[in-house]
């Protein structure tokens, strides 16, 4: 899955998903929850808290060594977004003494940022919480993984975040806090109704959690500002403050409100694993604190750098081999295919020299914006299927569209697999609708060399581009888009998607 892709570099399951087989093999509990896909792959499906639950319960035992319980009624965390969080942290807080201290707000049932941050990196927690029963479950947590002489937990009334929490102890300076806070207002929030895009298709995995556990007064927003509020008084008792966020558009009115008080370091990131995003906002009144660079940024210098790129599989390959009259290799197919996709599009092309023999390459200049129309069309006349009472033989069942997003499976492993992300307890944030057909491409690193003139010389044009077919190893076919120049990067990103599905898509059909 896309997002996978920027999770933080140190992410243990950024480049190896979770081996859903090999787990379901050694732990009999997880293995009631793992199903065989139609294409043989084990999946595990994100809808049902119970399979979400014993998920993480695995992953912390299998890569952690942490035993863990966890109520179905209260959330339910996924690792790999705790892992992006706590990797955050580290670098927030590198260069500082060892061990560091850290302050975990609400820290759920689960304790996980402590467990996973005492684990890791032996650090010592105060973990606060309101709720009597993740007091409780966080309490047994920590005890039965023999952490008690490095996590605290404490209960605290509602009203307090960080100042009751720190009343008695007036002497410790602690490194940093951290929060998932609660995300939404009210119900509907919760149900996401008041998503930013009405039209978002459900979430692909389940929303667990208890009433105060997802829900704060005033959202997020206000549970954010009242840990600004707390920290203005404290200032120099912590080094670092962050909180997570499950909106991004609650990012500007709290770095404007720290903004707004003269805080002097305020920095933040994004946390991408499997279909969804969250954000994180930290600041502190420390001059001298090092701030690691937005990843925003350091994502679109990579991809000034980097093609888009995708890969056509073996199979399909085979089968557009066979096609291919006179071809030379693998790629001619897929370049043969990719050619008559472009006239389709009336997207000008005309192959180039390549100084690799076996590499075929196209260059592309695109006048007009024809492909989000097919796209948009395509998507129309889905829905309309969709809408149409179904008889009750499918005679055309070929015909038919996939079954939208509800209860999705999502897979382990492979090129289509949707990876195990952390799909499920903010879903209303869930970037559901950006993985669907605008995944970011797979990038890899540029060839070097060509870089050939325009065959026509177009006045008007939207963006040039050089697309490479290259074969890989065995019968994979890789294609990579090169940006020359033109209006707007998003513009090829969109072609490369519009490619790569039609391309998968005549493949399937064969
Ligand atoms: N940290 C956990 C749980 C996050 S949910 C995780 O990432 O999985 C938010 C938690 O904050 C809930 O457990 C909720 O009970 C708790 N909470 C809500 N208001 C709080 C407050 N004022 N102080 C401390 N915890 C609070």
């Amino acid at each position: 899955m896309a997002l996978n892709r920027s999770m933080h570099p140190r992410n243990r399951y950024k480049d190896k998903p979770p081996d859903f087989a090999y787990l379901a093999s050694k732990y009999p509990d997880f293995q009631r929850h793992v199903h065989t896909s139609l294409a043989g792959r084990a999946v595990v499906n994100f809808k049902e808290p119970e399979a979400v639950r014993a998920l993480t319960c695995t992953l912390l035992r299998e890569d952690f060594g942490l035993t863990i319980e966890i109520p179905l009624e209260r959330l339910i965390p996924t690792v790999p977004l705790r892992l992006n969080y706590i990797h955050w942290v580290e670098d927030l807080t590198d260069g500082q003494k060892q061990p560091r201290r850290g302050i975990d707000i609400g820290t759920g049932a689960s304790c996980i940022y402590p467990l996973l941050g005492a684990t890791m990196n032996g650090w010592y927690f105060l973990a606060t919480e309101v709720d009597d029963i993740c007091f409780d479950y966080a309490t047994k947590n920590v005890e039965q993984n023999k952490l008690s002489d490095l996590v605290k937990v404490v209960k605290v009334p509602q009203k307090t975040l960080l100042m009751d929490a720190l009343k008695e102890e007036t002497e410790i300076v602690y490194d940093f806090c951290m929060c998932n806070p609660p995300f939404f207002a009210n119900q509907l929030e919760a149900k996401g109704v008041n998503s930013r895009n009405s039209r978002r298709p459900p979430p692909s995995s389940v929303n667990t959690g208890g009433v105060t556990e997802i829900m704060a007064e005033g959202g997020e927003l206000e549970f954010v500002k009242r840990i600004i509020h707390d920290s203005l008084q404290l200032k120099k008792r912590l080094r670092w403050y962050s909180c997570m966020l499950g909106k991004k558009c609650s990012l500007t009115p709290l770095k404007e409100e720290l903004r707004k008080q003269g805080v002097p370091k305020v920095t933040q990131t994004e946390f991408c694993q499997g279909r969804t995003m969250r954000w994180a906002l930290a600041w502190s009144f420390y001059e001298d604190v090092a701030v690691p660079s937005p990843p925003s940024k350091k994502r679109k210098l990579e991809k000034t750098r980097k093609p888009l790129s995708f890969t056509v599989p073996e199979a399909g390959v085979k089968e557009l081999l066979d096609k291919a009259a006179g071809g030379s290799g693998p790629q001619d197919g897929v370049a043969a295919l990719l050619e008559k996709t472009l006239t389709d599009l009336k997207v000008l092309h005309k192959r180039v020299p390549s100084r690799n023999p076996e590499q075929t390459s196209l260059f592309l200049t695109a006048v007009e914006n024809t492909w989000i129309h097919g796209r948009q069309k395509r998507r129309e006349q889905t829905r309309q299927l969709r809408e149409l009472p179904r008889a009750p033989h499918c005679a055309a069942a070929t015909s038919s569209p996939p079954p939208a997003t509800k209860g999705r499976n999502t897979e382990a492993k492979g090129a289509s697999a949707k990876e195990p992300g952390d799909g499920g307890e903010r879903a209303e944030a869930s970037e559901e609708a950006a993985g669907e057909d605008m995944e970011a491409p797979a990038c890899t690193e540029p060839q070097q060399g060509e870089e050939p003139p325009s065959p026509t010389p177009t006045q008007h044009f939207l963006f040039k581009c050089l697309l490479n077919v290259l074969p890989e190893e065995a019968d994979v076919v890789v294609v990579e888009m090169h940006w020359v120049e033109g209006q707007n990067k998003d513009l090829m990103n969109q072609l490369c998607m519009y490619l790569k599905n039609t391309l998968l898509k005549s493949v399937s059909k064969t």
